[in-house]
């Protein structure tokens, strides 16, 4: 009987183990018999303990159960949970089996471990695994989970939907990598406190979209407890424009421009400040300002609602440029500002050429296209100085020159500029007293007729001369005078040398010429304007058609004052052209209603029109569609002897521009064009 006691060595080595270890352990043997089934020949204490207090038919069913499992599983070890529930609670036991003898008994121990109260904690924390994972997911708000060294988690189905990101791409990622860097200072400090146990806001935080550009965000920290020991925090994100708190909406508006969203001026100074004080030996920091051209005259003609829009789709646009190393600011109506940290000159000029460029493409409002440039001035930290109002004022006159040079291009602060004037407020001071100081004078340039090469007309343009800052140019000073009202006096002034001169002229005899004034919109908008006129006229005595009154587009917004006021000095007799044509956004077919002389088709047509089909075909067709309509038309800003060509040949009758004459003072008019006629 060999087996029968290697059975019995193996079940008292099996029974002692056992009970070595836990003598309150359920154990029990089973012999499976001939037929499949089993018999139990081995109870112990603890195990018919679990059952005392029930049948004898609930006994069964749990050791059916165990045998249930020892015959669907052919192996000599195993585990498995079995549950069953005696007078309605709800009994787990992690049931150990084992064969002890494969001889010709087979005889197996049972042991049940109890894990009644481990699974229950279990689903109670399984229970609150899921309402948190709900709460996380399903929550309306964006939440990123980090670790306490910064890495995030986890990031909930809002957060992929705000930010753009599938999540995968951003697990196990380091959280800075989405925090824009002015942002950075307070998201730390917010960190460690939240890490130190206390939840944290943090007003405003720009965090990367996936495209590229910052989101302003609203963030509020909690800490991520496990096993009651902060182990990283959970981010809620919330979208700043829809906190609703009114301490938050005052923070914000504090430092946002509310049509754009961007950071404003405050936001700017602030910004540039801190950064100025961080910035270490060899920082490199660009203050580049962006000015749009013309602006005012979007504004003007399409009235600010759409000027409000397009500086909208403007702002999106540039905020395509917002990256860590920069911040965009709207500083006022149509100027924004960029402040570039720790970029080369070459790598901001790379930037200031794309902005160009970006600005440049077509613009869609309503379906209607419109174009709009933009010029750009640079300071740079610390070649042009050290401190944040010096770089903003030098940046600024970078931009004074970029706009005086043509506009359209970028430039950077240079030395000699250091002579415009700091701000606007001071400029109007000077032009104040710029009448009665005499530091006005007016240069004139010839239009040259493209087929005769003769020169019978001149437009009169304004210079100052101010006797601390230097030579101004027009298009700084007279928006300048235009939004103070003092234009109406320079107008005024303008108009009365013009009309000297032009006695002058016809008292000395000489052959009979025309002047162009140029109008502002707010003189030609006045009531008496036209009566204005007709009175210089009468006191110098001269011929009307020698003067010529240059409208733009943009003072003619109301259709029936601009008729009537056209209507009467056509009656006087002066000649009206229309200044810069093509920028104004009105049409040929609606100029057509008014008696129009003269069009002058802008500068910015002719510029490049002996490389760009697309001006030179612009040009040709406002020519013939003018001329289809009797009118004449002058081409502004000639530079080339191509454009001259391509003029001749769209029968374009006049030109002014540098190529013939820069505008010069009235000395040289008199030497070169009047000398010599009708002596
Ligand atoms: P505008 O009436 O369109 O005058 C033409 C401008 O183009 C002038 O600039 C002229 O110097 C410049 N120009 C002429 N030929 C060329 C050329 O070949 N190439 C380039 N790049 N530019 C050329 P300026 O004198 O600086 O005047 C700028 C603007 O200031 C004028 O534009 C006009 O809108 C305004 N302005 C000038 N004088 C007066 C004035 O007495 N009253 C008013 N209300 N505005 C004035
Ligand atoms: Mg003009
Ligand atoms: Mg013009």
């Amino acid at each position: 009987m060999h087996n029968s006691s290697n059975i019995r060595l193996a079940i008292s080595d099996y029974l002692i183990n056992i009970i070595k270890e836990n003598p309150s352990i359920p154990t029990y043997l089973l012999k499976k018999d001939e037929q499949n089934g089993f018999s139990l020949i081995y109870v112990n204490d603890a195990a018919s303990f679990i059952f005392q207090p029930v049948e004898q038919s609930l006994l069964e069913d749990v050791l059916n159960q165990i045998l249930a499992l020892l015959v669907s599983n052919q192996r000599y070890e195993f585990h498995q949970n079995i549950s069953f529930t005696i007078q309605n609670k709800l009994y787990i036991y992690d049931v150990a089996i084992i064969l002890l003898e494969d001889g010709i008994e087979t005889i197996y121990g049972v042991t049940m471990y109890d894990r009644t109260n481990d699974e229950k904690e279990k689903n109670v924390l399984k229970g609150y695994k899921d309402k948190y994972l709900s709460l996380f997911n399903n929550n309306l708000d964006p939440i990123i989970s980090i670790c306490e060294n910064g890495n995030i988690l986890d990031i909930n189905i809002m957060t992929s939907k705000m930010l753009g990101y599938d999540p995968k791409v951003l697990l196990g990622q380091p959280i800075e990598q989405l925090i824009e860097e002015n942002s950075m200072r307070n998201f730390q400090l917010m960190m460690k406190q939240t890490l130190s146990g206390y939840a944290t806001e943090m007003q405003t935080c720009l965090i990367l979209h996936v495209k590229g550009h910052y989101l302003p965000m609203y963030l509020k920290a909690m800490p991520l407890e496990t096993n009651s020991n902060v182990s990283g925090l959970h981010l809620v994100l919330r979208d700043i424009a829809e906190v609703s708190d009114d301490q938050e909406q005052l923070y914000y508006l504090a430092y946002h421009d509310h049509l754009t969203g961007l950071w404003n001026r405050r936001a700017l100074k602030e910004h540039l400040r801190d950064t100025l004080m961080n910035a270490v030996q060899d920082s490199e920091i660009s203050i580049v300002r962006i000015d749009l051209d013309r602006f005012k005259l979007i504004n003007e003609s399409l009235g600010y609602n759409y000027g409000d829009e397009l500086l909208k789709k403007i702002a999106d646009r540039l905020g395509l440029y917002i990256d860590k190393s920069n911040n965009l600011y709207r500083q006022s109506g149509d100027e924004f500002v960029f402040i570039i940290n720790g970029k080369s000159r070459d790598e901001t000029s790379e930037f200031a050429e794309n902005i160009l460029i970006e600005l440049s493409k077509p613009l869609y409002l309503d379906h209607q296209e419109y174009f709009v440039t933009a010029s750009i001035g640079i300071s740079m930290f610390p070649y042009d100085g050290k401190k944040m109002d010096e770089l903003l004022i030098k940046a600024d006159q970078a931009l004074f020159v970029a706009k005086d040079r043509g506009r359209a291009h970028y430039r950077y602060y240079q030395e000699h500029m250091n002579l415009a004037f700091p701000n606007d407020a001071l400029m109007e001071s000077h032009l104040r007293r710029a009448i009665e100081k005499e530091e006005f004078s007016i240069h004139y340039q010839p239009q040259v007729n493209l087929v005769t090469g003769e020169i019978n007309s001149f437009e009169a343009l304004l210079r100052w001369n101010n006797r601390k800052f230097g030579y101004v140019s027009p298009m700084n000073f007279i928006p300048i005078a235009e939004e103070s009202g003092m234009i109406m006096q320079i107008g005024d002034w303008v108009l009365e040398e013009v009309c000297k001169q032009l006695k002058y002229w016809q008292e000395k005899g000489y052959r009979p010429v025309r002047i162009a004034v140029n109008i502002s919109p707010k003189q030609f908008i006045q009531d008496n304007f036209a009566r204005k006129i007709h009175g210089k006229i009468q006191k110098y005595e001269i011929s009307p058609s020698s003067l010529e009154v240059e409208i733009t587009e943009s003072a003619m917004t109301d259709m029936q004052d601009t008729f009537t006021t056209l209507k009467e000095l056509k009656d006087i007799g002066v000649i009206i052209s229309i200044d810069d044509f093509g920028t104004g956004y009105s049409s040929l077919s609606y100029l057509k209603k008014y008696p129009i002389d003269i069009i002058k088709i802008d500068q910015s047509f002719i510029k490049d029109m002996e490389l760009d089909d697309k001006n030179a075909a612009i040009a040709t067709t406002i020519i013939q569609l003018a001329h289809s309509l009797g009118m004449e038309v002058i081409a502004e800003g000639v530079e080339k002897d191509r454009q001259v060509e391509i003029l001749k040949s769209a029968n374009c009758q006049k030109a002014q521009g540098y190529l013939f004459s820069k505008p010069v003072p009235i000395e040289r008019i008199n030497e070169s064009y009047m000398q010599h006629e009708n002596p």
